[in-house]
C-alpha cells in the first residue's frame, strides 16, 4: 500500500451507517485509522467502539451520557478523550488531524457538522441526505469553494455517481446526461391502498423488505418520503432539474439507480442491498477495496422488475418535488415536518397517513426567506418543528 493512512471521523458511529463504516474500516487496518467517533447518547456502544478503534476523541451530544463513558474509559485505561455537545461534532469534523468525515447522523441535526467538514475541505462521505435537503445550495458552494471531495453514500446516489463519465465530481453537470432513474424498493407497503395504511404500526413500517436501517429512514422508506428526499439530494449532487429525476419502483433492490445518456445508453450499478458497498466505495475512491459483501448472484436473484410509484397512495414524492421547486426554506419545512411527524408516529401519537398530511400542511405556510445561511436555515427548521409539534399536540 503506497498511500498514507486515512484518518477518519465517523459522525453517528453507533447508527446503522456508522457501524457499517467501522466494519469496512476494520477490514483494512493498514489503510484507515479512526480519528473520532460520535453518538447522541448510546455510550455503551461508543465504549465498545473506543475499545476496538482507540480514537483520539469520542463525542456524545447528550451531556448525561458523557460521565459514564468517561468513567468507563478511565477504568479500561483507554486514551480516548470525551467531548460533549453539538459544538464538539463540528470540532471533530473540521480538525486538521482528520482527512475524511463520514456524515452519518440522522436528520437535520447532522447539518452543522457535515457542513463544517465541507468548509474544512475534507473528503466528505455523505450519508446524511437531510444536509442537502435543508441546505443544498450552501452545502454545494462550500464543497466547491473549499476544495472538499464529496462522495455520496446513499446507495442510489452512489450508484449514479459510479455511472457518471470519467473524471466526474459531485456538483458538476455531466454532459449529455438526459435523465436520472432513481430506484426505490417501494418499502413494506408497496401495493397497499390508502385505506390499508391508516392503521399500520411502527413495527410494520420499520420492517423493510430489503434493507436494515435506522428507524427514521425506515419509516421514510415506508411513506416514500425517503425517495422524495433523495430526489432533492440528486438535484443538488448532480446539478439536475427535478423534472429530470424519475422514480422507478424496483422491489428487488439490486439495481441501485441508472443514468440515461443522450445516445440512448442507460448505465446502471448493481449490487447486493448492503450499505458496505457504497461505504467502501467512498472510503477507497478512486480505488476499490473489499467491503465484506458477498458476490451478487443474478441467477439466484432471478427477476428484476420495475414499476411506477403510486403517487395517490404515497403523496410524499409530490410534496418533495413541490418543496424543491418552491425553493427558499420550503425544503427545510418539508424535512422538519417530516422529522416531527415520523417521531410522533414512532411514539404512537399519530397515524401513518398523518405523516404526509402534516407535511402538506406545513408546506402551505412556508415563510419567505431569501437570505439562506446556516443560521437562517436552522432558525426556519426550529420554527417549522415548533409549528408541527403544536399541531401534533393539539
Ligand atoms: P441511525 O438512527 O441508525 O443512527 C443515527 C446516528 O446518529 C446514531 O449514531 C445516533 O447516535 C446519532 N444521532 C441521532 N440523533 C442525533 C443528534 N440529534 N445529534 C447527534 N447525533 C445524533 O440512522 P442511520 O440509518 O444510520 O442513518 C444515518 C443517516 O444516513 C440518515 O441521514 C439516513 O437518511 C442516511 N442513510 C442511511 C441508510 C441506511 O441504510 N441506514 C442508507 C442511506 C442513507
Ligand atoms: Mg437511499
Amino acid at each position: 500500500m503506497s498511500e498514507a493512512v486515512l484518518h477518519v471521523t465517523v459522525l453517528g458511529s453507533t447508527g446503522s451507517i456508522g457501524k457499517n463504516t467501522l466494519d469496512v474500516m476494520a477490514r483494512h487496518p493498514g489503510r484507515y485509522r479512526v480519528f473520532a467517533l460520535s453518538a447522541r447518547q448510546d455510550w455503551q456502544t461508543l465504549l465498545q467502539q473506543c475499545q476496538q478503534f482507540q480514537p483520539v476523541y469520542a463525542v456524545l451530544t447528550d451531556p448525561q451520557a458523557a460521565k459514564p463513558l468517561q468513567d468507563a474509559l478511565v477504568t479500561a485505561k483507554l486514551p480516548t478523550e470525551v467531548l460533549v455537545g453539538d459544538d464538539a461534532l463540528v470540532a471533530i469534523a473540521e480538525d486538521a488531524r482528520t482527512d475524511c468525515v463520514m456524515a452519518a447522523i440522522v436528520g437535520a441535526a447532522g447539518l452543522p457538522s457535515a457542513l463544517a467538514a465541507a468548509r474544512a475541505g475534507k473528503r466528505v462521505l455523505l450519508a446524511n441526505k437531510e444536509s442537502l435537503v435543508l441546505a443544498g445550495a450552501l452545502f454545494m458552494a462550500a464543497v466547491r469553494d473549499h476544495g472538499a471531495t464529496l462522495l455520496p453514500i446513499d446507495s442510489e446516489h452512489n450508484a449514479i455517481f459510479q455511472c457518471m463519465p470519467a473524471g466526474y465530481r459531485a456538483g458538476m453537470r455531466a454532459a449529455h446526461v438526459e435523465k436520472i432513474l432513481l430506484t426505490a424498493s417501494g418499502g413494506p407497503f408497496r401495493g397497499c391502498s390508502g385505506a390499508d395504511l391508516v392503521a399500520v404500526t411502527p413495527e410494520q413500517a420499520c420492517k423493510h423488505p430489503k434493507w436494515s436501517m435506522g428507524r427514521k429512514i425506515s419509516v421514510d422508506s415506508a411513506t416514500l418520503m425517503n425517495k422524495g428526499l433523495e430526489i432533492i439530494e440528486a438535484c443538488w449532487l448532480f446539478d439536475m432539474p427535478e423534472s429530470a429525476i424519475e422514480v422507478l419502483v424496483h422491489p428487488q433492490s439490486i439495481v441501485h439507480s441508472l443514468v440515461a445518456y443522450a445516445d440512448g445508453s442507460v448505465l446502471a450499478q448493481l449490487g447486493q442491498p448492503d450499505m458496505r458497498t457504497p461505504i467502501a466505495y467512498g472510503l477507497a475512491w478512486p480505488e476499490r477495496i473489499p467491503a465484506g459483501v458477498p458476490a451478487l448472484d443474478l441467477l439466484a436473484a432471478g427477476k428484476l422488475e420495475f414499476e411506477a410509484p403510486d403517487e395517490s397512495v404515497f403523496p410524499c414524492l409530490r410534496l418533495a418535488r413541490e418543496a424543491f421547486r418552491a425553493g427558499g426554506v420550503a425544503p427545510v419545512y418539508l424535512n422538519a415536518a417530516n422529522e416531527v411527524a415520523v417521531a410522533a408516529f414512532l411514539d404512537r401519537q399519530i397515524g401513518f397517513m398523518d405523516i404526509p398530511a402534516l407535511v402538506e400542511q406545513a408546506l402551505s405556510a412556508v415563510p419567505a426567506v431569501t437570505q439562506l445561511s446556516l443560521e437562517t436555515l436552522l432558525a426556519a427548521d426550529t420554527e417549522a418543528r415548533q409549528r408541527v409539534s403544536a399541531e401534533v399536540a393539539g
